[in-house]
């Protein structure tokens, strides 16, 4: 089925979607990390890119906040730019896990490879090519390409984060040890918590979700950042484990593909039609932003949007 809404009608959906869920209550912001138990839980943003470059807004969407475990779609894209499809499924792989995202069990597991570069183990490992500068370097430009801005670093949170990722660095060594890590483990653990430690706002993940919905093309700048080809992959990688161990519940609930961050970011991709992201710090305890999930969920469900339905929209101007 083929339908047409004004990009006016988005605008309002948007704001209604902030209006029903900002004062809901629910969820905790991650404690593990003790620099994101800090942040103010009542932040709420949703962002809207579409293929033309506009960006509907609603709420906190300028706010800077731990990109965290969004980062890992960033750094698989870098890698299928840098290595191809078929490297990364060979090296890495993409299947879900059905554990949680810095899971220790899911590598004893797998008999070859970590299974997907968007859980801990698979992001870890996950590394452009060159010493340790042209990576961090390789993995800021192309994160700056996707969103159309630079990301900063957030020092007080990279600090936080590297002295208490225990569990990570343990990931690191394990990989070592069943020789499924391709780089030395400290410096790749290393350039994964810095990535993590990126700050972001909702607008430049959004603008970012819609480059992948938008063939490699981002609709902001105009510039391709990578071949239309490897959107699908990404999106796939996305919409097998996007939330972890409760991603089959969110497809099923939610219709769209998207990756969630323990700083309490949000990304979703809708192919063809518009990139989408929330922020809301608060957490369920599987790590996913509580609010972030219902307002997203609320404009997918309000559009009868699926990208497992046949219903497709054009959004006029
Ligand atoms: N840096 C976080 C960690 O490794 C990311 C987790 C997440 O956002 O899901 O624990």
């Amino acid at each position: 089925m083929k339908k047409t809404i004004t990009s006016n009608d988005l605008k309002n959906l948007v704001n209604e979607a902030h209006a029903q869920v900002k004062d809901l209550k629910g969820g905790k912001n991650a404690n593990y990390i003790p620099f994101l138990d800090k942040i103010d839980s009542n932040l709420f943003g949703i962002s809207v890119c579409l293929p033309s470059g506009e960006v509907i807004e609603a709420g906190d969407t300028n706010y800077v906040f731990g990109i965290e475990s969004v980062s890992k779609v960033y750094t698989a894209i870098l890698v299928l730019r840098q290595y191809g499809a078929q490297a990364v499924l060979d090296k890495i792989g993409a299947d879900a896990t059905g554990l949680p995202f810095n899971s220790i069990m899911a590598i004893l597991l797998e008999n070859d490879h970590p299974s997907t570069p968007l859980v801990n183990a698979g992001a870890i490992m996950v590394k452009p090519v060159g010493n340790s500068e042209a990576k961090w370097k390789a993995i800021t430009d192309n994160m700056r390409e996707l969103s159309g801005s630079d990301l900063k670093l957030l020092d007080e949170l990279y600090k936080s984060e590297s002295e208490t990722n225990f569990n990570n660095r343990s990931i690191a060594w394990l990989l070592k040890n069943y020789n499924r890590i391709y780089d030395d483990p400290d410096m790749s653990l290393d350039l994964y918590t810095r990535q993590c430690s990126l700050g972001i706002t909702a607008e430049q993940l959004s603008i970012a979700a819609a480059t992948i919905a938008n063939d490699g093309v981002n609709p902001v700048t105009k510039k391709l950042i990578f071949d239309a080809s490897l959107s699908p992959k990404i999106t796939s990688l996305v919409a097998t484990v996007g939330f972890y161990e409760r991603t089959g519940d969110w497809l099923f609930t939610s219709g769209i593909p998207a990756k969630t961050g323990v700083g309490g970011g949000v990304m979703g991709i809708m192919p063809g039609h518009f990139g989408i992201s929330a922020f809301a710090p608060p957490l369920d305890s599987s790590g996913n932003s509580v609010k972030a999930q219902l307002a997203i969920k609320y404009i997918m469900n309000k559009l009868g949007l699926s990208i497992f339905g046949s219903t497709r929209f054009t959004i006029t101007g």
